[in-house]
C-alpha cells in the first residue's frame, strides 16, 4: 500500500508544471497608464473638495496628478489594508490601493501619484493609483487639534496632534487606546497590527495625559457612516507623556494609609469584641452578687426568695422571663414564683391547679402554649433536686455559655438559700416546742410556775412605776380528790383540761393564766380596781360552774366548781410573793367560806416606807 500510494504522490508532483500551464490565465485588472505629463500637478485640496460636506468629492470621477509626503510607511499602512496617506501644504488624500505594490515608502518619502478621484466610505481618495518616489522630506507639522475638532470630517487625511487623558486599552492584532479629550469626547487611537508590539502600554496608564500624533482617518467602514474617527500611529514616539503618572511613593503612602486604616479596623473591631465581653461578664458578675445578696434575706421566706431569683435574672437581662417550679407531694411541680418582661410568659409559666408532672410534662405544657424553655436548671437539694428554675423565651434558640452558666449558678444559689431557710424554719420550730415545754405544762398547755415568776421579774417593776394595774386570781378545784377518786385520775385529767380551757378563754392578751401545780390555778390579770377583778373572777367563777363534763358519769353531766380569792397590787401588797400569798389567802376563805365562791383578800399591804 505504502509505495503505491508514494507512487501517486510522484506522478502527481511531476505532472503539476504541465497543468500549470494549461490552466487559463486569472483575469487582470484593466489598467490604462496616464501619462503623468499630461496631467497638471495640483494642490491636495483642489483634489479632495466636498462643497456640499456629503464625503463626495465635487470632482469624483476625473484625473488628477498630486504630490506629498508620504504619512505612514507602507509596511504599516499596507499590509492592514490601509491607505497610503499623503499631504501636501494644502491638505491630505487618501491613495487607495496603490498599483506599484512593489513601491516601498517611508514616513517622509516625498510622492508624486495619479489616479481617478474616489471616495471610499468618506475618506476621499485616488483609486487604483501610480506612485513614483521623487524624494525625501521632513513630515509635515502636526496640526493641533481638539478630540472634539478632530471628530469631524475636514481633516481626514491629515497628520494631526490631539491630547486627551488615557482610558483603557484593548488589545487584539491591533490596539485601540481610548482617549478623552478636554472636551469631555472620546476617541480611539489605533496602532496597527505591524507595530503594536513596539508600543509600551505601562508607559501611558489609565489616567495620565497623553498627546498623540498620526494620521486622522475614518474608524468604522460601514457606509452610510455610523462610526468615528480615528487617528493611526506608527511610532512608539507618536505618543507623548504630558503629564507622568503619580510617583512610586504616592503609592507607597495610599498602601500605608490603607494598611493603618486596615489595622485600626481590626484593632477597633478586636475593642468592641473585648469590650462586649467584658460587658457581658461584668454583667454576670453584678447579677450573681445581686442574687447572693438578694438571697441572703433571712427573714423572707421560700417563694420570695424565689421571686427575687426570678427578678434579678429578668432585670439583669440574663433571660426574658424565668420561673421556679418546686417539687412537692412526690414528683410533681408547682411554681412558687415567676418575674416576666411580657405577660404572656409569666401567664404560661404558672401550673396547673395538681402542678405539672415533672420537668418534661413541664416543657411540653410551656411549648404548647408557644413558650420555649431556654434551661431547665435543678435547684439541687441535700438528697433529691428540691425543684428547677425555669429560663423562658418567646423565640425557639440555645442559651449561651455565660446564659447557662449563670442560670446554674443562680439555681444553686437559689437552692442554697430555700434549703437554709428550711432548717432554720424547722430549727425556729424545734426552738418554739422547746421553749413550750419548759414554759407550759403539758397536760393544761397552761403557762407554768417557771414562766410565771419570769413574767413577774418583768411585770412587777413595771407595775410599780405605773402605780398599780395588777390583780391575782387565785383558784382551786373543789373537791377535786373526790372526782379523782370517784371517776379515776383521767377523768381528774379532764377536768383540769377543760377549767384550763376556761380561763384562757376568759383571759385577755394582757392577762396571763398559770397552772400552778395540781388543781391550783392562778391567773394574773392587768386590772386596776376591785370591782373589774372581782367581776372578772365571778365570770370565770360562773363559767366553769356552768361547763359540763359529759362522759365521766355514765348518763350524766359532771359539773365542777371553785373557789377563788383575789389580790390587788398596791392594795394587799406591792411584791410578787406577798401577793401570792394574799390571793391564795382569800381562795382559802372562800373553800371555808362553803366554796364555789370569790373572795376579796383582806391583807393589808405594807406601806412602803
Ligand atoms: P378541796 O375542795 O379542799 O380543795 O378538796 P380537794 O380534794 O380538791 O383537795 P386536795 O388538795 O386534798 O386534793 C387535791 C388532789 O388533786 C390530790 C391529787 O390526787 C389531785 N391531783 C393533783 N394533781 C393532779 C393531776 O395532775 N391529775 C389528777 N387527776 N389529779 C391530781
Ligand atoms: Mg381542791
Ligand atoms: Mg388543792
Amino acid at each position: 500500500m505504502e509505495p503505491l500510494r508514494r507512487f501517486v504522490l510522484t506522478l502527481l508532483l511531476a505532472m503539476l508544471p504541465a497543468l500549470a500551464v494549461a490552466a487559463p490565465h486569472a483575469p487582470r485588472p484593466r489598467v490604462v497608464d496616464l501619462d503623468p505629463a499630461t496631467l497638471p500637478l495640483e494642490p491636495i485640496a483642489s483634489v479632495v473638495i466636498d462643497s456640499d460636506h456629503d464625503t463626495v468629492p465635487d470632482r469624483k470621477g476625473e484625473r488628477v496628478r498630486v504630490r506629498g509626503t508620504v504619512l505612514i510607511p507602507t509596511g504599516v499602512s499596507r499590509r492592514v489594508g490601509l491607505q497610503v496617506f499623503v499631504q501636501d501644504a494644502t491638505g491630505g488624500l487618501g491613495l487607495f490601493n496603490p498599483r506599484d505594490v512593489r513601491v516601498q515608502l517611508a514616513a517622509g518619502d516625498v510622492v508624486e501619484a495619479w489616479g481617478e478621484v474616489n471616495q471610499f466610505k468618506g475618506s476621499i481618495q485616488l483609486q487604483d493609483a501610480q506612485v513614483r518616489r521623487v524624494g525625501h522630506a521632513a513630515l509635515p507639522k502636526p496640526l493641533p487639534l481638539t478630540v472634539e475638532e478632530a471628530d469631524d470630517w475636514t481633516h481626514v487625511g491629515k497628520r494631526v496632534r490631539v491630547e486627551g487623558v488615557a482610558g483603557a486599552v484593548s488589545l487584539d492584532s491591533f490596539a485601540m487606546l481610548r482617549i478623552t479629550g478636554d472636551d469631555g469626547v472620546p476617541m480611539q487611537l489605533f496602532i496597527p497590527a505591524p507595530v503594536v508590539d513596539r508600543f509600551d502600554w505601562k508607559r501611558y496608564p489609565r489616567g495620565t495625559r497623553i498627546a498623540a500624533t498620526g494620521v486622522l482617518s475614518i474608524y468604522k467602514p460601514t457606509w452610510p457612516f455610523d462610526g468615528g474617527f480615528q487617528v493611526v500611529l506608527a511610532d512608539p514616539g507618536d505618543i507623548q507623556l504630558l503629564q507622568p503618572p503619580p510617583p512610586e511613593w504616592h503609592r507607597w503612602i495610599a498602601w500605608a494609609l490603607a494598611a493603618a486604616l486596615g489595622v485600626i479596623a481590626v484593632a477597633g473591631l478586636m475593642l468592641h469584641v473585648m469590650h462586649r465581653r467584658q460587658r457581658a461578664r461584668d454583667r454576670e458578675l453584678s447579677t450573681l452578687s445581686a442574687l447572693s445578696a438578694a438571697l441572703a434575706d433571712t427573714d423572707v421566706g421560700e417563694a420570695q426568695l424565689a421571686r427575687n431569683a426570678c427578678e434579678i435574672l429578668t432585670a439583669y437581662d440574663i433571660v426574658e422571663a424565668a420561673s421556679v417550679h418546686m417539687v412537692s407531694d412526690g414528683q410533681r411541680l408547682h411554681r412558687i414564683a415567676d418575674a416576666a418582661t411580657d405577660a404572656r410568659l409569666r401567664d404560661a409559666s404558672a401550673s396547673p391547679e395538681d402542678g405539672d408532672d415533672g420537668p418534661d410534662a413541664l416543657r411540653a405544657r410551656l411549648a404548647a402554649k408557644g413558650v420555649h424553655v431556654l434551661a431547665l436548671s435543678p435547684l439541687p437539694g441535700a438528697t433529691a433536686p428540691l425543684g428547677v428554675l425555669a429560663a423562658l423565651s418567646p423565640r425557639t434558640r440555645r442559651p449561651s455559655q455565660r446564659q447557662e452558666r449563670t442560670l446554674l449558678s443562680a439555681a444553686k444559689l437559689l437552692a442554697m438559700a430555700v434549703e437554709n431557710h428550711r432548717i432554720r424554719e424547722r430549727a425556729k420550730q424545734e426552738a418554739q416546742e422547746l421553749q413550750k415545754l419548759v414554759i407550759t405544762d403539758e397536760l393544761t398547755r397552761l403557762y407554768n410556775r417557771r414562766f410565771l415568776d419570769e413574767y413577774l421579774r418583768v411585770q412587777m417593776p413595771l407595775a410599780e412605776r405605773r402605780g398599780g394595774g395588777l390583780a391575782f386570781v387565785a383558784l382551786d378545784i373543789d373537791h377535786f380528790k373526790r372526782i379523782n377518786d370517784t371517776y379515776g385520775h383521767e377523768a381528774g385529767d379532764r377536768v383540769l383540761a377543760g377549767i384550763a380551757a376556761q380561763l384562757r378563754q376568759a383571759s385577755r392578751s394582757s392577762d396571763l393564766p398559770v397552772r400552778l401545780g395540781g388543781e391550783e390555778f392562778l391567773v394574773v390579770i392587768a386590772e386596776h380596781d376591785i370591782d373589774s377583778a372581782m367581776t372578772f373572777a365571778d365570770r370565770l367563777r360562773v363559767a366553769i360552774a356552768e361547763q359540763a363534763f359529759d362522759g365521766i358519769v355514765p348518763g350524766e353531766s359532771l359539773r365542777v366548781t371553785v373557789s377563788i380569792g383575789v389580790a390587788l397590787y398596791g392594795l394587799h401588797g406591792c411584791d410578787a410573793a406577798t401577793l401570792m400569798r394574799a390571793s391564795d389567802e382569800a381562795m382559802y376563805a372562800s373553800k371555808r367560806a362553803g366554796r364555789d365562791r370569790v373572795s376579796l383578800s383582806t391583807a393589808l399591804a405594807a406601806i412602803a416606807p
